[in-house]
């Protein structure tokens, strides 16, 4: 038996893994064309044509839509902005409640505070670590306008019984797609099974133009609301005749040519490098050594996921050491992924901390001093963000294990070196606890 890394031994492995980069030559070139054309944006802020943005926007939107079967495509700066436009879409404003995920990146509920709603915080199913519906049907009350429901680490939603509780309630049901692009529920795409959804192209995502997002809708009013939240709707409703004006607030979510080009070449890769992340989390969890304590979370039968995390379940009680150690021991034996230095290996406890934690929320604080829209006037509910609120996220936030081993980049000699290393640490789990029992 080899001696763990961590307890002076060496390491499985020292050599880099490969640079996750998949911008190639046809995003170069085609980069390089619209350079030429010297038309980086073609959008303009006033009721013409070119509200709608240049070529490389609107093909991009149409290609987009047609790849998630939607009726429209709406291309935004970031998943972010695309998020707010939804909520402004979706005509939540002072006094609504918007149900979100607390186990999620703070955009998915931040964006109900950027219309000056309310996020209320539902329970995650442990399942697929997404709302669950029964958590969802809790929180409704008469001031629920919307729900953000996040596909988490790629795994789709319960989104029959959320659509369900949605049409019954008259909730508009917004889905964040941002981890999940090319992922199927009941073999249709992510994306049009709620009201809207948005992707991200940012450079941690599947695919990315750096930063970059897109709004799929299949509602012909949402997608004109959109549009002009994204451009300067205040400045064009008047020529528009727009009759709400709702939301119809000043922002600027465009998407330049270049990275709508990049973003079509990366489009078209998309089913590509998604099944690649398929194929290398297959083969890891099928290889798997058995390790004390640790179980993969499944994936349901009826999804496709696309795997921007692959999760375990962790119980210390059953492997005899913590979390935090077993990641430390794993950590020692594997090194960091080229492009990514800085960042540790690919693998860590929990994810991003429950979102009701966070000083915004705990303080109360978002808009002004006055603790707007927390204490706005205009709403009649009463928040609750105390540690306890979401059980269910706070033990996966203490318990599991994300990783990302099934990058596109990897090989299968990549994924041997860190399957070596689980057997490497399975095989000294004595060692691992005599060492944390003395420490
Ligand atoms: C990355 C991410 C976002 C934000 O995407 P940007 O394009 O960076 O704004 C939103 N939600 C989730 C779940 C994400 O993972």
């Amino acid at each position: 038996m080899t001696k763990l890394a961590l307890l002076g031994g060496n390491p499985v492995r020292s050599e880099e893994f490969p640079a996750h980069n998949f911008i190639g030559d046809a995003e170069k070139k085609k980069v390089m064309e619209i350079m030429d054309s010297g038309v980086l944006s073609r959008f303009l802020g006033v009721w013409h044509d070119d509200f709608y943005g240049g070529d490389e926007v609107r093909a991009f939107e149409q290609e987009w839509a047609q790849s998630y079967q939607a009726k429209h495509g709406i291309s935004v700066n970031s998943c972010t902005s695309g998020l707010y436009a939804a909520v402004g879409a979706a005509g939540v404003g002072p006094g609504d409640e918007v149900i979100v995920s607390p186990y999620t990146m703070a955009a998915s509920v931040t964006a109900a505070v950027a219309f000056n709603a309310v996020p209320v915080f539902a329970d995650i199913d442990p399942k697929n670590f997404c709302l669950s519906p029964a958590s969802i049907r809790a929180k409704i009350t008469e001031r629920t306008k919307a729900i953000i429901v996040v596909h988490l680490f790629g795994h789709p939603a319960d989104m029959d019984e959320i659509m369900d509780i949605a049409a019954a309630h008259n909730i508009t049901v917004i889905e964040d797609c941002a981890q999940a692009p090319c992922a199927t529920y009941k073999g249709r795409p992510v994306g049009t099974l709620g009201h809207m959804g948005v992707f991200s192209l940012n450079y941690h995502k599947h695919i990315h133009s750096g930063e970059g997002g897109i709004i799929v809708t299949n509602d012909d009013n949402l997608a004109d609301r959109l549009a002009l939240i994204r451009n300067h709707a205040e400045a064009v409703v008047n020529g528009r005749e727009v009759d709400s004006l709702v939301n119809m607030v000043g922002f600027n979510f465009r998407l330049g040519e270049l990275e709508s080009g990049i973003a079509r070449i990366q489009l078209s890769k998309a089913p590509g490098l998604v099944s690649r992340r398929r194929k290398n989390m297959d083969y890891f969890n099928r290889n798997l050594p058995e390790v004390a304590g640790l179980s993969i979370s499944p994936a349901a039968g009826y999804v496709e996921h696309s795997y921007y995390a692959g999760v375990f379940n962790f119980k210390a009680a059953e492997a005899g050491i913590s979390r935090d150690l077993l990641i430390k021991a794993l950590h020692a034996e594997l090194p960091e992924t080229k492009m990514r230095k800085g960042h540790g290996p690919l693998i860590g406890g929990g994810y991003v901390k429950p979102v009701y934690l966070y000083p915004m929320f705990q303080k109360q604080i978002a808009y002004g001093e006055l603790g707007c829209p927390f204490k706005c006037p205009h709403y009649k509910g009463e928040v609750n963000y105390s540690a306890g609120i979401c059980p269910e996220t706070e033990k996966a936030h203490a318990t599991i294990i994300t990783h990302e081993y099934m990058q596109p980049s990897l090989a299968t000699s990549d994924i041997d070196d860190v399957l070596a290393a689980f057997e490497k640490v399975a095989d000294n789990m004595d060692d691992l606890r005599q060492y944390e029992s003395a420490s």
